[in-house]
């Protein structure tokens, strides 16, 4: 890095978090992207505006204790990384998944921030979660451990202070579970505590579809800036949770043609293209805690075929959606990608691509975006659940459909607006940081030394 004041922040960050990678790739790259703003702006440095970006607010650290099925006790630890509330109350997800660990969360509740402003809605970052492994769990130690959490955590977030959500491991279920705990604990019903509700209790309509709906609108006005368009186009996916799940749907109803999806096992290639029985069958796999792949191969074997070991990178495709992991995509898979002819890729994961990956698809000239702006539709429609709660109102599908369409139309603006380069061409990484970072800035100059 070659501005003084970045150069410095950004080796304490290293000094202080030495055994954060996850925490650390995400902070340099927003760093690195923000070198030509900060040059402009020496107010940055005088109120310390960056410091105070990469450090979170607070951390919350609690011990979980359950019992499972055996009537073995069990015990797991428990985050809620509160990163940033200069512009609204903290939101982002919970994780729950064996490797979360502070770097992991710190990671997720820095780019929520950017993210979550990038949206234009009056939302701060955080993020939460554990190392439970939901992966062979019974429903019923789900919901043990979901009531768990929750007698720890209820007392730190609210409506107005912070609303968390769903994020890999934690879905419709899940939130059901701890919404059920919060509002025994509470004794008052407090509607939107919680984002990703079930649709009677105070849930939105499209919200467990919206943020692979809004990928998909992001990467149809990528494609239209370059001239392009989605129809008849092969698309390789990730996963098959609910992110995969709604990518996939919306990517079907727009004329493209899946034609993979993985998971931590294999990949399951799917020449014809994905059907909406396969779609739909992604939630029974998911809701079945195998985390396998080849589930699918097993139910369509004339249509499937799975191959042990490999990723959705290794199958031809004219666009990659990663849409399960941080760091799922490395240079490996990038090359291999860019040697199929891939000439898109928008992560839909939170920091799906490895740096170098990135580097490989930029300098390939390949139409590149990251998922703090390619998956932020999911985080703006629980805004947008969080505004029907207040209204005490359901808004029809159209109406959130609609709300979502201009969101995803105005980060891809602000990614225009902020990443474009004197040759014309857009760098949408640096875009999308420039844009989040200008608002976050802005409102913390505003409002004093805090
Ligand atoms: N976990 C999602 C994300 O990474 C959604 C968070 C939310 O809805 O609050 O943005």
């Amino acid at each position: 890095m070659k501005n003084a004041y970045v150069n410095r922040v950004f080796e304490r960050v290293k000094a202080k978090n030495a055994n954060e990678p996850e925490f650390l790739q995400a902070v340099q790259e927003v760093l690195e992207s923000l070198e030509p703003v900060v040059e402009k702006m020496p107010e940055l440095e005088k109120n310390a505006i960056l410091e105070r970006m990469v450090d979170p607010d607070r951390i919350f650290t609690f011990r979980v204790t359950w019992v499972d099925d055996n009537g073995a006790v069990q015990t797991n630890l428990g985050y809620r990384v509160q990163f940033n509330s200069a512009i609204g109350p903290y939101k982002g997800g919970l994780r729950f998944h064996k490797a979360v660990n502070p770097s992991m969360l710190k990671f997720l509740g820095f780019e929520q921030t950017f993210k979550n402003a990038l949206t234009t809605l009056p939302m701060g970052g955080a993020k939460g979660g554990s190392d439970f492994d939901p992966v062979g769990k019974s429903d019923a130690e789900i919901m043990r451990f979901c009531q768990a959490f929750m007698l720890e955590l209820w007392n730190n977030i609210g409506v107005d202070t912070d609303v968390p959500a769903g994020d890999v491991g934690v879905g419709g279920r899940e939130i059901g579970y701890l919404n059920g705990m919060y509002q025994k604990l509470a004794r008052k019903y407090h509607t939107g505590v919680l984002t990703g509700k079930g649709m009677t209790w105070g849930g939105s309509i499209l919200r467990p579809e919206a943020t692979g709906y809004g990928a998909l609108y992001f990467v149809e006005y990528m494609l239209a800036k370059a001239g392009k368009d989605i129809k008849g186009k092969t698309v390789a996916v990730s996963g098959f949770g609910n992110v995969a799940w709604g990518a996939s749907k919306k990517a079907v109803e727009l004329g493209a043609k899946v034609v993979a999806i993985s998971g931590p096992d294999g990949v399951c290639e799917i020449p014809n293209g994905i059907t909406n029985e396969m779609i739909d069958y992604m939630l029974e796999m998911r809701s079945s805690n195998r985390n396998k792949v080849e589930d699918m191969a097993t139910k369509f074997p004339a249509a499937c075929k799975f191959t042990a070991g490999k990723k959705a990178w290794s199958v031809k495709c004219d666009i990659a959606l990663p849409c399960a992991f941080q760091n799922e995509l490395n240079e490996a898979d990038a090359k291999e990608l860019l040697a199929n002819g891939t000439w898109c890729v928008a992560e839909v994961s939170n920091m799906g691509c490895t740096p170098e990956a990135i580097h490989a698809f930029q300098s390939a000239g390949v139409l590149f975006a990251p998922g703090k702006a390619v998956n932020a539709g999911g985080v703006a429609t629980s805004g947008l659940e969080m505004t029907q709660n207040c209204e005490h109102l359901s808004w029809t599908a159209e109406e959130v459909d609609e709300r979502l369409h201009q969101i995803m139309k105005s980060i891809h603006e602000q990614c225009v607006e902020h990443g474009t380069q004197p040759d014309g061409t857009i760098n949408y990484v640096n875009g999308a940081n420039i844009a989040g970072f200008m608002k976050v800035a802005q409102a913390m100059l505003e409002q004093g030394v805090v």
